[in-house]
């Protein structure tokens, strides 16, 4: 297990940008300080494993002078703030990123307890927005706000962690739905941002056997005008601190808030603090999951490319080599909701000699890579996360290898996919409930299994079966395959197919199995 003088320490980069100087320092930490990898999180940071008790502060302080920081990447306050990580020079992407930043300093903890204790009190941060300063401190709009030195977290912070991911119409590589609040840019014809959508109540963690714990979907609240954003954002978390249960952590997210309540009780609360009414949701084209894998053009003359990394573990040679072509192309790097890296700012003279390099590391283009792994996720879970109870990312490479065997043995295609995601605990960091099939460590090498999500993960999975032996999967798998391929409707998705024909006669087929 994890030995307990050992850190795991998390970076904040809200919309997963890593500026290059900060991505080369992250690399040598992980060598110097870490045990030598590097991980990159479905948040969108990076996690440096095995930091030494000793070793924290300069760490710390390393992270924090080269223009990264951990404030706030654990604990009950916002975490990470999630947007899409393309380089898209579009107006509407640069809009939901620069709102994701806002967002993160709006709720950035005002206390400088955080740098008087890693970098001595010195101010290494630049200064904030004036209307984001603005949003935090007046409470003249609404009503209902206690005066309070940290005026958004109060003296006790949150009931519990708080995720907020803003995307644009579409483009739902953030996993929206899965947030405490997920906002989307509405633009107008010309392609003007006006306003925003908002969702609220996502969560994914629950408990194993107690029923009342649940993963939830994100519902519409409302839309709210452009200007007006930050207050919106900051009523409802104000909301939560104030409403939010906290005699139980296993009930203290906001979901659990806005079940007890209901959405119309939660908006007239919310209404309160934000001083005005929402306007009514606008309509929305349907999501899509977005890669950004490979390459593509900015918009703006420069390229970027996405790269597929097995479940964000970024080490060995294809470290090395990540670094190399980093450093001596200046690049600045974003990290995916989907663990993977984006190299950014790319000229296109650059992209031969980078492509050579990338392929000699094994990093190769998505038509190269098995489909079921580029969309597939884990957790770290063993050894390195204190809650995991079975594998999920040294066990991964295994499963998929095992469910492309049974692909090819029911008679699926090369083209055939689903979207796998695995965890070692029902805390569900790698959002295994909005998979196809996902896999919840319930047990010593024994997975709860889901189904039901779609691939553009807008449909919560439910729970098919429990306690099921990792080397058991194919008595499983292989039925629901094999009926899949016989049975689906024209261009229909495994995860469309489950949630068709329903729990009780999937469970009739694979009782009645005896193979293909
Ligand atoms: Fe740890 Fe559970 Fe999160 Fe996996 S899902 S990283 S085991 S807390």
């Amino acid at each position: 297990g994890v030995k307990s003088y050992q850190f795991m320490l998390r970076t904040k980069n809200p919309c997963g940008k890593v500026p290059n100087k900060l991505y080369l320092v992250m690399d040598d930490l992980a060598d110097e300080f870490g045990i030598g990898t590097l991980r990159l999180t479905t948040r969108q940071t990076f996690q440096l494993h095995g930091i030494l008790k000793k070793d924290l502060k300069t760490v710390m302080s390393t992270i924090i002078k080269n223009m990264g920081s951990t404030l706030g990447a654990c604990g009950d306050l916002n975490r990470n703030v999630l947007a899409p990580a393309a380089p898209y020079a579009k107006k509407e992407y640069v809009f939901a990123q620069e709102t994701a930043e806002n967002i993160a300093t709006l709720l950035t903890p005002q206390s400088g307890a955080y740098y008087d204790l890693w970098v001595d009190g010195e101010n290494v941060m630049s200064a904030e927005p004036p209307d984001v300063v603005k949003a935090r401190n007046d409470n003249s709009h609404g009503t209902n706000f206690p005066d309070l030195p940290e005026p958004i977290y109060g003296t006790q912070f949150l009931p519990r962690k708080f995720k907020i991911a803003v995307t644009v119409p579409k483009d739902n590589s953030v996993d929206i739905l899965t947030n405490d609040i997920g906002v989307v840019v509405v633009s107008d014809n010309d392609g003007e941002p006006q306003g925003f959508n908002i969702y609220v109540g996502g969560g994914m963690g629950r408990t194993h056997r107690v029923e009342t714990t649940f993963p939830r979907l994100g519902e519409p609240l409302g839309y709210v005008p452009k200007a007006d954003i930050l207050f919106a954002i900051k009523a409802i978390v104000v909301t939560q601190r104030e409403n939010g249960r906290r005699d139980d952590r296993k009930y203290s997210r906001m979901k659990y808030l806005i079940s007890a309540w209901g959405i119309e009780k939660f908006r007239s609360v919310v209404e309160q603090y934000y001083g005005k009414k929402f306007e009514p949701f606008r309509e929305l084209p349907e999501w899509e999951f977005k890669s950004y894998l490979g390459w593509h053009e900015q918009g703006n003359g420069a390229m970027f490319c996405g790269l597929s990394v097995d479940n964000g573990r970024i080490g060995g040679k294809m470290k090395k080599t990540l670094r190399e072509v980093i450093e001596k192309y200046n690049l600045n790097v974003r990290i995916t909701p989907n663990q993977n890296l984006i190299l950014c700012d790319i000229r296109c003279s650059w992209r031969r000699p980078i492509s050579i390099a990338l392929a000699q590391a094994g990093l190769l283009l998505p038509r190269y890579i098995d489909r079921l792994n580029l969309t597939a996720m884990a957790c770290p879970a063993l050894p390195l996360c204190p809650l995991a109870i079975t594998e999920a990312e040294r066990g991964i490479p295994d499963i998929l290898r095992r469910v492309r065997a049974v692909f090819d043995k029911v008679g699926l295609k090369y083209n055939d996919s689903v979207v796998i995601r695995v965890t070692g605990c029902p805390n569900g960091c790698a959002r295994p409930y909005m998979a196809e099939l996902g896999l919840v460590g319930d047990g010593p090498n024994s997975y709860q299994i889901w189904l039901g999500g779609t691939p553009n993960q807008t449909r919560l999975a439910k729970s098919f079966m429990n306690k099921v032996k990792v080397q058991d999967l194919e008595k499983v798998l292989e039925p629901l395959f094999y009926n899949w391929r016989i049975e689906r409707q024209r261009h229909e998705s495994f995860g469309d197919f489950t949630a068709r024909m329903g729990f009780d006669k999937l469970e009739e087929l694979v009782e009645k199995w005896e193979g293909p």
